[in-house]
């Protein structure tokens, strides 16, 4: 089996009419990006990424891997996923592998995984050795663009959902507003549901270790991204003060990050986020460190590929996603069920 084309295109999301904010970032819609892999035997892959800001992304992203990217896979065989991978990775290595780039690379990693998958026909967690054929999810739902009383139905309507962990932004300019919006979440999901927090790297390592410390006794599950995300020495500091549980990992790129906030006993729970850590090959190394050094891994990002490497590798903890939409993904008892097609085709 052959690639014989690699079809790229992108969409400019509308503007929000309100943009949804966290503690760093408004992000006021950015953009999609589609690839399809062809290959001679008719067989198709497919990826998408997506952008929550910048709109000018997007199509960057289209030039990168129509350029730089795809010339690279043209003429391979699409099974031959990881010697594509490093083949990537090393030609990129002169102006980076991190940033857009490898945003490329996970989508061209995706599209390959897929392939694959459906050349076996199987879904991509069976593939790769299922485990299990669900995970817990939970609902990312409560940005700080919403009022406390805004805040009130949002999450009773994730837990109508079946949900039953929300997570909250925090980071406000005073702990006391922090307080306000997980009470007011809490008063609603109650004492049966988990409520987790998300501070987007605003903090310095002191003040976290403060606001850590009022999260803890509010009974939160993990407090995430409390200082920025390379601060690695910071994060083992952070570890060490605190017994709340840390997050992070979302904004890291490639698995030696990774291994550097391992290596500074950085992170409680890590969490890859699928296009900068590097399509399902990266992140599946990632998983296999976190499982060797006994810490849990969650998603960044929902959707059925991150949900396909849930269900199969060691550690896995939460699916993160936000509202049900369209029965996407199903949810029973709390869980987020499996893709059941082959690749990461839904059914
Ligand atoms: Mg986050």
């Amino acid at each position: 089996m052959k690639v014989i084309e690699i079809e790229t295109r992108y969409e400019a999301a509308p503007a929000r009419e309100r943009p949804i904010r966290d503690a760093l970032q408004v992000l006021d819609g950015g953009g999609s990006f589609r690839l399809t892999i062809r290959t001679d035997s008719g067989l198709i892959g497919e990826a998408s990424s997506f952008f929550g800001r910048v709109r000018g992304s997007a199509p960057v992203l289209k030039a990168l891997v129509d350029q730089i990217l795809a010339p690279l896979v043209l003429g391979q065989n699409p099974l031959d996923v990881r010697a594509i991978h490093e083949a990537l990775l090393r030609e990129t290595e002169y102006q980076g592998s991190s940033g857009l780039t490898m945003f490329g690379i996970s989508a061209i990693d995706t599209a390959l995984w897929d392939l694959v998958g459906k050349a076996a026909n199987l879904p991509c967690h069976q593939l790769w050795g299922a485990r299990t054929d669900r995970v817990p999810a939970y609902a990312m739902v409560a940005w700080l663009n919403f009022s406390l009383e805004e805040l009130k139905p949002i999450c009773d309507r994730a837990l109508r959902q079946g949900f039953r962990a929300v997570k909250v932004k925090v980071g406000c300019p005073s702990v006391d507003e922090d307080i306000a919006r997980i009470e007011t979440v809490r008063s609603v999901v109650g004492r049966d549901a988990e409520i987790m927090v998300d501070a987007n790297q605003v903090h310095t390592v002191a003040e976290a270790i403060r606001r850590g410390r009022v999260y803890e006794d509010l009974g939160c599950l993990w407090y995430e991204e409390p200082i920025p995300a390379h601060n690695y020495s910071g994060y083992g500091e952070l570890c060490a003060a605190l017994d709340i549980p840390i997050a992070t990992g979302e904004n890291l790129y490639g698995k030696e990050e990774f291994a550097e906030l391992f290596r500074n006993r950085g992170v409680d729970i890590v969490q890859p986020d699928l296009r900068r850590a590097g399509g399902p090959t990266e992140v599946m190394a990632v998983a296999q460190m976190a499982a060797a050094c006994g810490i849990p891994w969650a998603s960044h990002g929902g959707g059925p590929v991150m949900l396909s490497l849930l269900c199969s590798m060691p550690g896995a903890a939460w699916l993160e996603t936000g509202f049900v939409e369209g029965g996407r993904p199903t949810l029973l008892d709390g869980f987020a069920l499996a893709p059941r097609g082959p690749g990461f085709a839904w059914e």
